[in-house]
């Protein structure tokens, strides 16, 4: 099995454990974008959606999630804060991105290289 596969297989894994405990803290969470082609980076990167073209959606290795309480969509880092912390805790490749410096990117989950 190929490295990317066992980084890619270990980072699911991890999403699975990050929806498990994000719904025992009574978080409903529904899925956004896991894998993107280049094409669409280049879409995101141009309209400033995305900061980079080096993004861990074209390795399969990050995915947003939209993160509901009350029925309301919920994009506020500090309510989310302690399901980011939990991520981080998974794996010291992991990164969530209402952590990032700069363009904070509240949805996203990463695995690093
Ligand atoms: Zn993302």
């Amino acid at each position: 099995m190929s490295s990317l596969v066992t980084e890619q297989a270990a980072f699911l894994l991890d999403v699975s454990r990050l929806v498990q405990f994000a719904h025992a803290e009574g978080w409903v969470l529904t899925g956004g974008e896991l894998w993107r082609s280049p094409e669409q980076q280049e879409i995101y990167f141009k309209t400033g959606r995305s900061k980079t073209m080096n993004s861990n959606h074209l390795r399969r290795c990050a995915i947003d999630l939209n993160f509901f309480w009350n029925g309301k969509l919920i994009w506020d880092k500090e309510l989310i804060r302690t399901v980011g912390e939990y991520w981080e805790s998974l794996s010291p490749k992991n990164r969530w991105g209402g952590n990032f410096k700069g363009f904070v990117d509240v949805p996203h989950f990463e695995r690093m290289h």
